[in-house]
């Protein structure tokens, strides 16, 4: 069946190749791999970073600032198959260098790795806001230094494994974590510097070495990131960065034969893509996709708290994979919820992201938000009501209003499908069964949120609730250790914890006949 919504339909749809799409060209002289682009005052390097050395194409591609679509950051190298061949080469050889390294010794260059970012957190938090417009606020406060983090709890987490040891049927048993070989981490547009670490994390603790593929939307934070891995001292090809598209070099470095682990964050339809290529080599492969998450209030909650965490859904321009999106609401607190809700929309401020009042950011990329519209449109043509919003605030920029809509029905496309954009659905139940059945009606599985002040229905619902994460009476709280994923078409596999460290690892068994050694 053919996916109307697809990337590749809207490509054709406005006519672009892909070459337009990303404002690709070629370089007229040789290109020098260690030129930096000057974005602010920021060196940032366009290249890819592959054995220890900076590497570039003979192709680019333009990146974009989504808060002034005229403002070209940087033309980065567009990788080829040849880009992948030498990333993967390297990788093999880094991953000798790296998984021979003992635990102890691979979490001080993590560690290393970790205060660094802290100490260049400021250019992060600055590069990535203007390469996807996210909050400069809450990346500065929350997202970059949650990548630290990442590095210092898995340094934390293989430097004090204990295998498992036991005795059964005569032997000694233990459980050993080998590492798997090269990895290939491809991130999404979305949160890529915060979501890059989450997944190099473990794989780096395993012993794996890696090619990090960021999105080609907002690519530019890996390359900050691959300088300060080079300066915290990992072996040349154990931490490399390929740049370029994911229908190309993407697509190369998962078929390679020799990567051994796969980590994906997107969309499903990349995620099919993807996993014809990795079972094609037989290689373990996690995904975590897209999500349609219910925000549900029952009348027991604190009725305005439910109401300004689900205003808050609009922030970053819902471009959020966790968010709530559709906000079902008890019939009998229907009216004040509302009251509450529109008031803590209205107090929202739509601006530059690097202002610290602004609370709604643009959208990534002219074609999302193209996308994002298409949704609001069919809604409209559909006889779904648009409560309020439905429109950019300016024409030509990529800020859309917060939207919100009363479906016709439950199939409503708006309701069924993810939108990625500032637009939540609005739903009433009357019942706790009729809830559960309205949150579990998607495809989808990858988060819920829950508004109740009862215990056991905060248990009931935590069950109940079709997803990898359930929150109650709260939202994006996490523990590091603590398995994370997607259900139905929001993913396979499980990060977070010993989960990505298993994952990353060959798990062997090793059984020793007892009194046969000493
Ligand atoms: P996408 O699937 O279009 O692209 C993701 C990455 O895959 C990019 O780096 C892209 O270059 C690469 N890619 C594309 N085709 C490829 C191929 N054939 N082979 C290898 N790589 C390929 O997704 P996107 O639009 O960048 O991101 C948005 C999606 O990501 C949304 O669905 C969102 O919900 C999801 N997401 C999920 C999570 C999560 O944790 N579950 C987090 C963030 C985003």
């Amino acid at each position: 069946m053919i996916d109307i919504f697809s990337k590749e339909l809207i490509i054709h749809l406005y006519c672009l190749q892909p070459n337009e799409l990303t404002g690709s060209g070629s370089r007229t002289a040789m290109p020098d791999p260690n030129e930096r682009t000057d974005i602010d005052g920021i060196a940032v390097s366009p290249h890819h970073f592959i054995g220890g050395r900076r590497v570039a194409s003979d192709h680019t591609f333009a990146v974009r600032s989504p808060l002034d679509w005229n403002l070209r950051l940087a033309d980065v190298s567009r990788g080829t198959r040849r880009t992948a061949e030498m990333a993967v080469a390297a990788a093999v050889k880094g991953f000798h260098r790296w998984s021979a390294l003992k635990p102890s010794e691979r979490a001080t260059v993590l560690c290393r790795l970790a205060d660094l970012i802290d100490a260049h957190a400021a250019e992060i938090a600055a590069i990535e806001c203007l390469d996807m417009a996210m909050l400069h606020e809450s990346l500065q406060r929350r997202l970059v230094p949650r990548g630290a983090l990442n590095f210092r709890n898995y340094a934390e987490l293989v430097a004090g494994y204990e295998e498992r040891c036991w005795s059964s049927k005569g032997t000694r048993n233990r459980v050993v974590r080998d590492p798997a070989g090269p990895a290939v981490i491809i991130t999404p547009w979305n949160a890529p510097f915060m979501l890059s670490t989450w997944k190099l994390a473990p794989a780096l603790a395993a012993g794996n070495s890696v090619i990090l593929k960021p999105a080609e939307w907002s690519p530019l934070s890996a390359s900050l990131l691959a300088d300060l891995a080079n300066e915290a001292g990992f072996p040349e090809g154990a931490f490399n960065v390929v740049q370029g598209l994911g229908s190309e070099v993407g697509a190369d470095l998962v078929s390679d034969p020799r990567v051994r682990r796969i980590s994906f964050t997107g969309s499903p339809e990349t995620a099919r893509h993807i996993g014809v290529a990795a079972a094609q080599n037989i290689v373990p492969f996690t995904a975590e996709l897209g999500g349609k998450g219910p925000l549900i209030v029952f009348a027991d909650a604190d009725i305005e708290a439910a109401a300004r965490k689900a205003a808050a859904q609009f922030e970053d321009s819902g471009q959020v994979c966790l968010a709530g999106t559709r906000l079902l609401v008890e019939s009998s607190v229907k009216s004040e919820f509302m009251e509450h809700f529109v008031l803590y929309t209205e107090q929202h401020v739509y601006g530059d992201s690097r202002d610290p009042g602004t609370t709604l950011s643009a959208a990534i990329h002219p074609v999302h938000l193209e996308r994002v519209e298409g949704f609001v449109r069919r809604a409209r043509e559909a006889g779904d009501r648009i409560i309020f919003g439905g429109q950019r605030f300016e024409a030509g920029k990529l800020w859309y209003q917060p939207t919100l809509i009363e479906p016709a029905s439950n199939e409503s496309e708006v309701v069924q499908k993810e939108i990625f954009g500032p637009v939540l659905t609005l739903q009433t139940f009357d019942s706790e069964p009729q809830a559960v059945g309205l949150a579990n009606s998607t495809e989808y599985g990858l988060s819920g949120i829950v508004y109740t002040s009862d215990a056991k229905r905060a248990e009931r619902m935590g069950r109940a609730v079709r997803a990898g994460t359930v929150w109650v009476n709260t939202f994006l709280v996490r523990d590091l250790t603590a398995p994370f994923g997607g259900c139905g078409i929001s993913g396979i596999g499980r990060e977070g914890g010993d989960y990505a460290l298993d994952f990353h690892s060959d798990l062997k068994t090793v059984q020793i006949l007892e009194g046969s050694v000493r």
